[in-house]
C-alpha cells in the first residue's frame, strides 16, 4: 500500500475557543492543521502552505471571511482549493451567500466533533 501524506487543513477562526477545538478534532483525526486568526494572516498561510481544503470563518475582524475566500477564488495560486464556510448563521440566505462567494459547502456552528472530520475529509477526497 502506498504511503500517503495527512490531507493539508487552514482553518481561519478569530475565536481562539473555536479554533483550538477544530484544531484539536481536526488533527486527531489525521489531518495536518494549520491556524490563523484573521483573514489576511489567513490568506497569506493558505497561499503559503497550499492546503487541501479552507475552514473559513464567516464572521471575522476587518475582512470577513466571504471577501477573504472571494480573495482566494481572484488568485490563480489558491483559486483551486476548496473552501468550506464555518458560521453560526444557519438561514438559507446565509448559506446562498457562502455559495456565491465561492465556497464549495456551509457548516454551522457549534461544529459536531464527529462528523466535522469525515465532512472535511469528503470534500479533500482522494488526496494522496
Ligand atoms: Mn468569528
Amino acid at each position: 500500500m502506498s504511503k500517503t501524506r495527512p490531507a493539508r487543513v487552514v482553518i481561519v477562526e478569530d475565536n481562539a475557543l473555536n479554533l483550538e477545538l477544530m484544531q484539536t478534532v481536526l488533527a486527531g483525526a489525521g489531518f495536518e492543521v494549520h491556524g490563523a486568526a484573521d483573514a489576511r494572516a489567513g490568506l497569506a498561510l493558505t497561499r503559503r502552505v497550499h492546503p487541501d481544503v479552507v475552514l473559513m470563518d464567516v464572521q471575522l475582524p476587518e475582512m470577513d471571511g466571504l471577501e477573504a475566500t472571494r480573495a482566494l477564488r481572484a488568485d490563480p495560486a489558491t483559486a483551486a482549493i476548496p473552501v468550506i464556510a464555518v458560521t453560526a448563521h444557519v438561514k438559507k440566505d446565509d448559506e446562498d451567500r457562502c455559495l456565491a462567494a465561492g465556497c464549495v459547502l456551509h457548516v454551522a456552528k457549534p461544529i459536531d466533533t464527529r462528523e466535522f472530520p469525515r465532512l472535511v475529509q469528503r470534500v479533500v477526497g482522494g488526496v494522496k
